[in-house]
């Protein structure tokens, strides 16, 4: 069985600017190729896991999605790194303004994204490893098996609110590992 690197998107692969869907808004995190690298030498396969309620909300279309994606997986080619397969969540429970306005099992904190991956690809969660910068993300991490959860600082771990999930001092923090950035997530990976 693989073992995977399972990388929330914004905050993590590129700059939370909020909703990011246009290219020119598009930021890499310094150290994301680095420590993208260091984990496909270590063995394991990289895929991207975000929620992405813009697109319930309205705000831009799953082609615009998609559009920024084929980009994004383009810039990692030209960095040799291989992104196994981007997961998204086009839902939300409340807040939508078309047929992506529901609840679902794939929209994080549920597990649903990583277990659809862990199905298709044939993952040992166990040995995989997860990188975010909201609660919710660890919460779906664990709640999919992961063992490795690393957890960046970011905004979402001051403010409260739905998007964030529980508050920080709610979600178990026997194995989260805080980092202050993604090199701090690179060291940690050094040491798997
Ligand atoms: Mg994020
Ligand atoms: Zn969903």
């Amino acid at each position: 069985m693989a073992k995977a690197l399972f990388l929330d998107r914004d905050g993590i692969i590129n700059i939370d600017h909020g909703y990011v869907h246009k290219i020119e808004n598009f930021e890499f995190v310094d150290g994301i190729f680095e420590l993208c690298r260091l984990a496909m030498t270590k063995g394991y396969d990289i895929f991207v896991i975000t929620n992405q309620a813009g697109i319930a909300r309205g705000l831009y279309a799953v082609s615009d999605f998609e559009k920024l994606t084929s980009w994004m997986l383009a810039q990692f080619e030209k960095q040799y790194i291989n992104i196994r397969e981007v997961f998204y969540c086009p839902h939300h429970p409340t807040k939508g303004v078309n047929e992506f306005k529901m609840s679902c099992q794939c929209r994080k904190p549920a597990p649903g994204m990583i277990l659809q991956a862990q199905e298709k690809y044939n993952l040992d969660l166990g040995a995989s490893i997860f990188i975010g910068d909201k609660p919710s993300d660890m919460q779906a991490a664990e709640a999919a098996g992961i063992n490795n959860r690393i957890l960046v600082a970011s905004r979402y771990l001051e403010e409260e609110g739905e998007s964030a999930g529980k508050k920080p001092d709610q979600i178990s923090q026997s194995k989260v590992k805080k980092v202050s950035n993604v090199l701090g997530a690179l060291e940690i990976i050094k040491a798997l």
